[in-house]
């Protein structure tokens, strides 16, 4: 019989290499006044999160580099592109 796994599990057997350089950064300015705080909701590995002082912090250690964020992101204050080659996810398949 054919073991289960959920998506959290899935999502633990990709391997993501990091690279020193961030490869999303956000304008802080523009999310200041960003109501919807769209980013926080949309990221399917919780790479947004706000700290103490209500600002838009990212863990990108995470990121399996789909775009959702900077297609939701409609006050345009996402910079994204992929990491350099040979980094970021390693999607391991079945
Ligand atoms: S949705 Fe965009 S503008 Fe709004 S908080 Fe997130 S990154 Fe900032
Ligand atoms: S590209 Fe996808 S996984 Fe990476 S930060 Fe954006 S929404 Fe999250």
């Amino acid at each position: 019989m054919k073991t289960q796994i959920n998506v959290k599990e899935k999502l633990g057997l990709d391997t993501i290499k990091i690279h020193e350089e961030k490869h999303i950064s956000v304008d802080q300015m523009v999310c200041k006044s960003c109501k919807g705080r769209y980013c926080l909701h949309v990221c399917p590995a919780q790479v947004y999160t706000l700290n103490k002082e209500n600002l838009v912090v990212l863990d990108l250690d995470g990121c399996l580099e789909c775009g959702t964020c900077l297609i939701a992101c409609t006050p345009k204050s996402i910079s994204w592109e992929y990491p350099r080659g040979g980094f970021g996810v390693q999607f391991k398949c079945g």
